[in-house]
């Protein structure tokens, strides 16, 4: 197993994801005697690191894992929890809950924490972060009335949390304002894998964390299990490069090779993916320049990318101050799937940045480097939205899927 060192611990590179655990049936409990099996399997091959949070399996996943782990000396193995913010409004100088936290009567940051401590049957967290800080949760978790940040930021100066950080599938500007008005957490969870390098602009948040010096913990490293079937062209490329290496494995070897990240997490399922895991983070070789150019060709075959460059020279020239480069990256998200990445830059957005009030007046055009026909990608966004299904809060997460 690769160890990463983070402050003074030895923290192992994979880390156990604990939100697609399997199930007894599809939705259904945990199915515990094969959850526990993995659990175990992992730690005896030297993974260190569980993650968790407040909602996943219904409720179920925190207690599980805490009764997993507590066979264990406490100092062997690391927690991470979460703090369900993402799903809570301020009303009234009041928390409310919305989407799958309806009806949860807990109020108060620190009713919620001390709930998790109790659930998980620990004294104190190694690792908490708040829970997908975005466009739709930053306020609330700025609020200061509500004092979410500065309650937890206390827990760490009493011991209770260790190391403090935050999960985030926000725009990049979105998670320099949010690290400029707190400047002292201890790492940032972001959703990075070779597909999303380009399209969800991951590498931008990469490099943020990376030049402020804050350690990367990865999530979604094969995109829900999408980079783990390929289509038979693709797979064939991969193939050939690797014989011996599975389709998924090509995706945890991209993430551990980028400095600075600190842990992989992979939500395993199976005990066959938890073996397989094993063996790629137990070879420290990372990838070549060879393999990362076939990576780029095969995300170039997957997807059909309009080749913006988030320059921004554009963005002077629009009457409209539309968010262009943001538009296209939604753009060429949906060229490729629906996946939930597209809810949250739709919610990012205001009903004046929409690409429906484009007024196709072409001044943008005229600045682009890359010669982008804006107008036209703006014209095809409007359709797309117009055309999607009615938006809803996003899903619970889902157990029992590939990788
Ligand atoms: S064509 Fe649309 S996006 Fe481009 S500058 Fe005009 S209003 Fe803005
Ligand atoms: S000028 Fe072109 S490449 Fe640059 S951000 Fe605008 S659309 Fe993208």
């Amino acid at each position: 197993m690769i160890y990463r060192t983070f402050h003074d611990l030895s923290i192992s590179l994979l880390g156990m994801g604990n939100m697609r655990l399997p199930t007894t049936v599809e939705r259904g409990p945990i199915d515990e005697a094969r959850a526990r099996e993995i659990i175990e399997y992992l730690y005896a091959q030297g993974v260190n690191y569980f993650d968790t949070g407040y909602r996943y399996h219904n409720g179920e996943s925190e207690p599980f894992v805490g009764k997993v782990l507590s066979q264990y000396p406490r100092d062997s193995w690391y927690l991470a929890t979460k703090f369900p913010g993402h799903m809570m409004h301020v009303k009234d100088g009041k928390i409310e809950f919305a989407g799958y936290l309806t009806g949860l009567t807990l109020d108060s940051p620190q009713a919620i924490f001390e709930d998790q401590l109790s659930r998980c049957g620990v004294d104190y967290f190694d690792f908490y972060l708040l829970h997908n800080m975005c466009e739709a949760s930053i306020d609330t978790y700025m609020d200061e009335q509500i004092g979410i940040v500065r309650y937890l930021l206390e827990q760490r100066e009493a011991g209770r949390i260790r190391y403090l950080g935050f999960s985030t599938h926000a725009r990049p500007e979105t998670i320099e304002r949010f690290l400029d008005w707190e400047g002292s957490f201890d790492f940032v969870q972001i959703q990075l894998n070779y597909l999303d390098w380009t399209l969800q602009n991951a590498k931008r948040k990469y490099e943020i964390l990376v030049e402020r010096g804050i350690p990367v913990m990865v999530m979604e490293p094969c995109r829900g299990g999408r980079l783990a079937t390929l289509n038979d062209e693709v797979s064939a490329m991969l193939k050939e490069a690797r014989p011996d290496d599975s389709i998924a494995s090509w995706a945890f070897r991209f993430v551990k090779s980028l400095p600075g990240v600190q842990v992989v997490l992979s939500g395993m399922s199976t005990l066959d993916q938890a073996k397989e895991n094993v063996r790629t983070f137990s070879d420290p070789t990372s990838l070549s320049e060879e393999e990362n150019g076939l990576l780029e060709r095969v995300v170039a075959s997957l997807v059909d990318l309009v080749p913006c460059t988030a320059c921004e020279y554009c963005l002077e020239a629009c009457p409209m101050d539309l968010p262009i480069p943001n538009l296209i990256a939604l753009y060429n998200e949906m060229s490729f799937e629906r996946s939930p990445g597209i809810h949250f830059a739709l919610i990012a957005l205001s009903e004046e940045q929409m690409p429906s009030n484009c007024i196709a007046c072409g001044e943008c055009a005229k600045m682009c480097p890359q010669g982008i026909e804006i107008p036209e990608i703006m014209e095809r966004l409007a359709k797309a939205i117009a055309d999607m299904p009615q938006m809803g809060p996003p899903a619970p997460p889902q157990p029992a899927r590939t990788p």
